[in-house]
């Protein structure tokens, strides 16, 4: 049985009058799709018992349990652990900013595409999130925030790209009126750089805040940091986000973890700026977690030398603020915690 979330407005409409139902029916249950999670179709209560007796025999409600809410000290990030329907368990993390709540979230459970640094694939790929599972993380993260999520950004565990129908179908969903009604100029995907998917996303033509992961700025050291590199090089990753900026005028964020002694030094400030030449491009360097491998993080000192390299050649920079480091709000690492 798939999970009503996962169905768009028209979708349900038809599946609804199929089935013998009114078409305002789908309406109706959008509505209470919308105010939160429900815990069973019986309480929407302007429904006919023979319509909800329908929906429980033919859709699941909620696939996402909260299993576990850790917090850190400082209060401003929340990890949750959520236990899905098979078991299989994922993260999201709520961030507290001045500006309002925003939350981030997983869109596999695992990742296959192996980052030297990262505990997300670490013990591999399970499986493909659904949208309805991608959109339950951010009601949860609505009930615990007690108010309406800001921002939402796909950074959790996985590659987005590497489930990009349930991803753009979340997108859709969420941004949707009858929906949750975020807009797309609220949503941010993170990808390693999964070019072809790149290019379909760009025919999308949607608001979205495109980011990629960029962590080195030569061929040989991605190759060694990120194995998707080997499939598609800088040079034509670069070459993707050109077409899309010229496409849909959004401007690309570009992330990048410092990494003590691997990627931290002078020489690749000037690099990059070699690389995002004639880009609208913004770059965020990103203190390393405690991730995969022997990896450390940039001192701060570093960091800041980094940035301001990186401004006097003409780039626009900022540093992620650190947040959570004691509820490993890495991507990944709680979960990784958990799995045996
Ligand atoms: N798969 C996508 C999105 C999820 S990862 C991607 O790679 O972009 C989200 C971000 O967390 C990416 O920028 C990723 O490189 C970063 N990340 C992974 N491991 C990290 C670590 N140990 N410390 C800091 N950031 C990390
Ligand atoms: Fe996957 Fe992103 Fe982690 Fe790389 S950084 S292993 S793509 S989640």
């Amino acid at each position: 049985m798939i999970n009503i979330r996962n169905l768009k407005l028209e979708e349900l409409n038809d599946i609804l009058i199929k089935a013998g139902y009114q078409r305002f029916r789908a309406k109706q249950i959008f509505n209470w799709l919308k105010l939160g999670r429900v815990a069973d179709f019986d309480l929407m209560t302007n429904l006919p018992a023979d319509l909800r007796k329908y929906l429980k025999q033919t859709f699941v409600l909620n696939s996402v349990k909260l299993e576990r809410l850790l917090k850190s000290s400082c209060g401003s990030a929340t990890k949750m652990l959520c236990r899905l329907l098979d078991g299989n368990l994922i993260e999201a993390v709520i961030m507290k900013y001045k500006y309002g709540f925003s939350v981030c979230v997983s869109t596999q459970v695992g990742c296959r595409m192996g980052c030297a640094f990262c505990v997300s694939g670490m013990h591999g790929f399970v499986r493909n999130l659904d949208a309805a599972e991608i959109l339950e993380q951010v009601l949860l993260a609505r009930e615990f925030a007690g108010e309406r999520i800001g921002h939402v950004v796909l950074m959790g565990v996985g590659e987005p790209l590497d489930n990009f129908d349930n991803v753009v179908r979340f997108v859709e969903l969420i941004s949707s009126t009858e929906g949750l009604n975020i807009g797309q100029r609220n949503l941010s995907l993170s990808t390693s750089g999964v070019v072809d998917k790149i290019y379909q996303l760009m025919d999308l033509k949607m608001q979205i805040t495109l980011s990629i992961s960029l962590h080195a700025t030569n061929d040989s050291l991605r190759n060694r940091l990120m194995p998707i590199n080997r499939r598609w090089n800088l040079s034509q990753l670069l070459e993707a986000c050109k077409e899309y900026f010229r496409a849909t005028r959004r401007r690309i964020s570009f992330e990048y973890i410092m990494l003590n002694q691997v990627n931290d030094s002078m020489v690749f400030a000037e690099e990059l700026k070699r690389l995002l030449c004639g880009f609208a491009a913004h770059v965020n360097l990103i203190p390393a977690n405690c991730g995969r491998g022997d990896f450390k993080s940039s001192d701060p000192k570093v960091i800041k030398a980094f940035q301001k390299r990186l401004e006097d050649l003409g780039l626009n920079v900022t540093v992620r603020r650190k947040l959570g480091d004691d509820v490993n709000a890495a991507c990944g690492q709680m979960r990784s915690s958990c799995v045996k």
